[in-house]
């Protein structure tokens, strides 16, 4: 494996644990420039990610570098040279669509040109229809997507998929676009994360570029965002958002938007734009099961052209169940263990790299994971789910949600309800802090860590 796929997995991994927007904020554009026994050298684009990589991110490094079995003896961290990020952004295979786009230049110096640099993300070509593999659970949400390729505008406007993480939204809505543009190398595909279209309008505001931003994207052709709950609660936002969906709308141009729950289930999301959502098709995508997991690990190994036995298949298909992120960093991961030992794949490998975490039973639900997490913090079920707000129970408590949203995906207002709370914002607001916390305090981690192996 080369420093570039090794890499790669690594961040598969830390994705797992940070939310999106952290993610792509300090890992984005970084790079593994040296890998041997004794020093791992880490490329970061400025000064600014560097220092939060070595102070906030150092130890979730390290540990994930030593799950893919690389444990040197220490860790460094450069700033890349900026000619080196340039030529990075032309190789790497990613079809910009966002040309015309407002905000701050990327010129600008220092913090800011990186940052904006990392939220501007357009179509990556990886995601096609071709390499998507369609059973049950996601078959339905395919179909559509196939439609609204052939016939863009024409039938389901707007298309809608919602789903858990990690279950291929992304690379459904992705194949769309390049779909398209197979066809028509001049359509104007935008595809866009809600986060990056917040903070781009942001930008915008402040930088006066108010009508850029709006005309950048009301001149599509076809406009997908993704992730469109974290458009919630931005009500500037939203209203720009619900004035672009009109003029697109209005003029036969195709919206494509995925979400983790249906329109009415997200929190604080203008009504008038609840509307809009259900106007055209809402899809409810699932977790592929079992068969269809084990195509796509077949499918996933066989892209580095390995053959993987069929119990090792059964194996990884049964330990990742409800996300496919997951189930290939879990193949990821494997594969790199035994390259680096010089082993063939094989189900007793996969059961020493991460046999203690027994097979999760299929029908895990919410209560077991309340109860684990009490037992952890050795308190009761009724505490945890209890009126009580010290911050011994707090927390916990904030983890219990946490570990229900990551492990389940559950919405908002039925995590809140399982956790005693009539305000589905606790959860919310608990699950954002969670997510953050983790990266950087080992307790959090450590309990998050110890309560999913008992599951
Ligand atoms: P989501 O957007 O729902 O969180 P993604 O689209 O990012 O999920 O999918 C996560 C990873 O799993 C991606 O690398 C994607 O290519 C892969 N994946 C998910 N479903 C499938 C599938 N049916 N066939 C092939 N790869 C898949
Ligand atoms: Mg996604």
């Amino acid at each position: 494996m080369d420093t570039a796929s090794l890499w790669q997995s690594v961040l598969g991994e830390i994705e797992l644990g940070l939310s999106q927007g952290n993610f792509v904020t300090w890992f984005k554009n970084t790079r593994l420039l040296k890998v041997d026994d004794e020093v791992v050298v880490i490329g970061a684009p400025n000064i600014f990610i560097k220092q939060q990589l070595e102070r906030k991110f150092a130890e979730l490094i390290s540990e994930t570098l030593e799950k893919n079995g690389v444990k040197p003896e220490r860790i460094e961290y450069k700033i890349l040279p900026a000619s080196s990020l340039h030529r990075k952004v032309e190789d790497t295979p990613v079809v910009m669509h966002n040309n015309g786009h407002s905000g701050p230049s990327t010129s600008t110096s220092g913090t800011t040109s990186s940052l904006t640099h990392s939220y501007r993300q357009g179509l990556n070509e990886k995601y096609t229809f071709e390499n998507f593999v369609v059973g049950s659970g996601n078959e339905l949400a395919y179909a559509a997507c196939q439609a609204v390729a052939q016939k863009p505008g024409v039938k389901y406007n707007p298309l809608f998929i919602y789903g858990g993480v990690g279950i291929g939204k992304t690379h459904l809505i992705q194949a769309v676009g390049n779909e398209i543009l197979a066809r028509n190398k001049n359509a104007r595909i935008v595809y866009v994360s809600s986060e990056q279209f917040v903070q781009e309008f942001l930008d915008a505001i402040r930088y006066k570029k108010n009508t850029d931003f709006a005309g950048h994207y009301r001149s599509a052709d076809v406009l997908i965002i993704d992730d469109v709950q974290f458009i919630a609660g931005k009500e500037k936002t939203q209203e720009e958002f619900f004035h672009t969906f009109n003029a697109l709308h209005q003029a036969n141009k195709q919206i494509i938007i995925s979400s983790d729950t249906r329109p009415k289930d997200i929190p604080t999301l203008t009504d008038r734009l609840k509307s809009r959502f259900e106007w055209g098709m809402n899809i409810d995508m699932q977790s592929p099961d079992f068969e269809t997991r084990c195509v796509i690990v077949q499918a996933k190994a066989q892209a580095h052209n390995i053959n993987l036995p069929h119990d090792l298949v059964e194996y990884l298909a049964g330990f990742v169940q409800n996300n496919i992120r997951e189930l290939e960093g879990a193949l990821n991961q494997l594969i790199a263990f035994c390259e680096m030992r010089h082993l063939e794949p094989s189900a007793e490998v996969a059961v020493a790299l991460f046999g203690n975490q027994k097979n999760r039973p299929r029908h895990l639900t919410a209560r077991q994971i309340v109860e684990k997490t009490a037992k952890y913090f050795h308190l009761s079920v009724d505490e945890l789910i209890g009126p009580k707000r010290d911050k011994e129970i707090v927390v916990p408590r904030q983890i219990a949600m946490y570990i229900i949203r990551s492990e389940l995906h559950m919405s908002f207002p039925k995590i809140a309800r399982e956790l005693g709370r009539k305000d589905h914002t606790t959860a919310i607001h608990s699950i954002d802090k969670i997510s953050k916390e983790q990266a950087f305090d080992p307790e959090v981690r450590a309990a998050i860590g110890a309560i999913k192996e008992k599951l």
